[in-house]
């Protein structure tokens, strides 16, 4: 990506090369439809010209009946050519229409597979984001419209120079006059020839250099176009913001923050529009002198009787089209040159290495549920951050233990977790389940060991069955059962659609709205649904208030069981059901025992923070 531009000839042929073989394997034989796509339509032109020219010729000559009648039959073909170019254009159009979501599919399809660290990295988030914003103006997409000019521009070249090498052999049937001697031989057609490549040459550097400033003015439009979509879409259309631009009256600034967006991003379009109107006014005046040397050579050649009318029209189109075809193969070569940037960020991002150790062993399926983790000596820092989120973290997980994790926010409760089910794993130390080293378990084997409920847990549109099993096909009586016991069987009883009901309206109109206790007790049946050993509840209730947690709290505590339950809260009144309290400070563990033992420790953490909360408390 930061070889932007630097690219070799030869790398931009293999990012070309590997873009193509995945467009194929999407749409099979693709760029076959392309290239056909345009060798039709080049026929057709380049084809009806020739017959046009032809019976021009003929009327205007022998006015042979039979050869005339052939020629207008030529015109069936036409039609022929016509369908099937009809044809592969829906192939290529379809392609066209599906491309942008599946480019999108392919990297949703990487955010789910990379290692989950990668997914909270600022700098990986940046390279999607980045993505994104080209995505507009490069893409799949565009490299199969440059293609297609490739194609284009030189199925035009061959049949056309076809047909206009034959000038060189065009002579006059008469005696000539010394100046049209020179006009007649093909020293004058290879004269005419070179000063038409000349121009074109000419014109393809200045078009290269237009590009460039065109591809770099493109990417400051982009940039700023991104920032107004962020405006637009994800800071301002969004119902929260909308009750804090009332109170505090803050129409005024965003307007003035906007409006220069807009005129940052307004002053990089007139720019760019300048560049491209600049490219086309020299195309323009290329083109213009080259044609104008055309119609005189062919004139000429008229005149001094090597050819008719038809070859006028014939001659006049074949070399208009061969300086054409120059044309599109410069834009096309240094757009698709330009578009490899977004290529070769796009498969950057699908390359990206796995960093974790994913072992093969399988996790042990214990009708008993005896399992045993221990972390040893852990430590843990961030990915980019120099501070220590966990210390030298030892610590036992008891089968059928209830265990808590107490202390204040940030002191490493969450990371834990993490920790435990190797979303992360740790820079220093290890953690063994049953005397293993979790690193050398089977990865999906050992995640299906644990439940977690999030505080930041995420239900989707999907229906609140599948919500709950997390698949389509699943057990209604046992999502019905985890709907029950997580306590939402009366507001079952009002959903028309019961478990088929879709969650939110995002998709269906008929969709249910929950409140947020509705959706913590959803996502807490889907934990049960799952029926893993391990159970964890990381502060999904810490938006309510204290007596309500330690409701759910100690609802779940009745709902799970034999499993291991592990709770999480920065209210110690939420755990004091467990067996064990860990209380977390700054990333480590600094006591570990039950409520009653912790709380005789007068000098201990957890009798401070007890009592610091306790005020808040309505002690029943
Ligand atoms: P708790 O769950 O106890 O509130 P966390 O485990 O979430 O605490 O956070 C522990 C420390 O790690 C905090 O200092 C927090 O800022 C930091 N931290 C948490 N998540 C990240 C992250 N994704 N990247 C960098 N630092 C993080």
């Amino acid at each position: 990506m930061n070889a932007k531009n630097k690219r070799t000839l030869k790398q931009d042929y293999l990012l070309v090369k590997r873009a193509v073989k995945l467009i194929n394997d999407n749409t099979p034989h693709f760029v076959f439809y392309i290239a056909f796509y345009s060798f039709c339509c080049a026929a057709v032109s380049v084809g009806s010209n020739y017959i046009t020219a032809s019976i021009v010729d003929e009327l205007t000559g022998n006015r042979r009946i039979k050869i005339l009648i052939i020629l207008l039959s030529c015109y069936l073909l036409e039609i022929v050519l016509k369908i099937l170019r009809d044809y592969s254009w829906r192939r290529v159009r379809t392609f066209h229409i599906i491309a942008p979501k599946w480019e999108e599919m392919l990297l949703n399809a990487k955010n789910f597979e990379m290692d989950y660290k990668k997914t909270e990295d600022a700098s990986v988030r940046a390279k999607r984001q980045m993505i994104t914003d080209r995505s507009d103006e490069s893409g799949f997409n565009e490299l199969t419209v440059n293609i297609m000019y490739f194609f284009d521009g030189l199925f035009y070249l061959l049949m056309c120079s076809a047909i206009t090498v034959s000038l060189f052999f065009r002579h006059a049937g008469r005696v000539l006059s010394g100046g049209e001697r020179i006009i007649d031989s093909p020293l004058f057609t290879l004269a005419f020839f070179i000063i038409i490549f000349a121009l074109s040459f000419i014109q393809y550097k200045f078009n290269i250099r237009f590009s460039k400033t065109i591809v770099k003015a493109n990417q400051k439009k982009s940039l700023a176009q991104s920032r107004l979509h962020y405006y637009f879409d994800e800071y301002l259309d969004d119902s929260k913001s909308a009750k804090d631009v009332r109170i505090f009256n803050q129409s005024k600034l965003i307007n003035h923050s906007f409006n220069r967006f807009y005129d940052e991003w307004g002053s990089y379009n007139k720019t760019l529009y300048r560049f491209m109107k600049k490219r086309y006014d020299y195309y323009n005046l290329f083109y213009l002198i080259s044609n104008a040397l055309t119609y005189v050579f062919v004139a000429l050649k008229v005149y001094i009787g090597a050819f008719g009318i038809g070859g006028f029209i014939k001659y006049q189109y074949c070399i208009a089209r061969i300086m054409e075809s120059g044309f599109d193969f410069s834009v096309c070569f240094s757009k698709i040159r330009a578009n490899n940037d977004y290529i070769e960020m796009f498969f950057e991002y699908l390359d990206m290495p796995s960093e974790m150790h994913y072992g093969k062993i399988p996790t042990e399926k214990r009708s008993d549920n005896i399992y045993d983790i221990e972390f040893h000596n852990v430590s843990f820092k961030y990915p980019g951050s120099d501070e220590y989120a966990i210390k030298n973290l030892s610590f036992r997980f008891k089968v059928g233990e209830r265990v808590a994790v107490v202390g204040m926010n940030g002191s490493g409760k969450t990371t834990m977790i993490k920790l435990l089910c190797r979303l992360y794993d740790p820079t220093e130390g290890y953690i063994t389940l049953n005397g293993i080293d979790i690193t050398k378990y089977d990865y999906e084997d050992y995640l299906a060991l644990f439940a977690v409920v999030f505080q930041d847990f995420r239900l989707f549109s999907f229906t609140l069955g599948e919500n709950v099993a997390c698949e389509k096909d699943y057990n209604k009586s046992k999502v019905l059962q985890c709907l029950d016991t997580a306590g939402l069987e009366e507001r079952l009883k009002q959903i028309d659609r019961n478990l088929d009901a879709v969650i939110y309206k995002d998709f269906d109109d008929d969709g249910i709205e929950i409140s947020g206790g509705e959706a913590q007790k959803i996502a807490i049946a889907r934990a049960l649904y799952k029926d893993a050993p391990f159970v964890i509840l990381d502060e999904p209730t810490a938006s309510l208030d204290p007596l309500a947690e330690y409701e759910i709290y100690s609802r779940f505590n009745d709902m799970v069981k034999d499993k291991t339950a592990v709770y999480i809260s920065h209210r110690l009144s939420s755990c004091r059901f467990c067996d064990k309290i860990a209380v977390f400070h700054e990333g480590k563990m600094i006591q570990f025992g039950s409520h009653e033992k912790l709380l005789e420790n007068k000098d201990g953490k957890y009798y401070e923070l007890w009592n610091a909360q306790a005020q808040y408390y309505i002690e029943k």
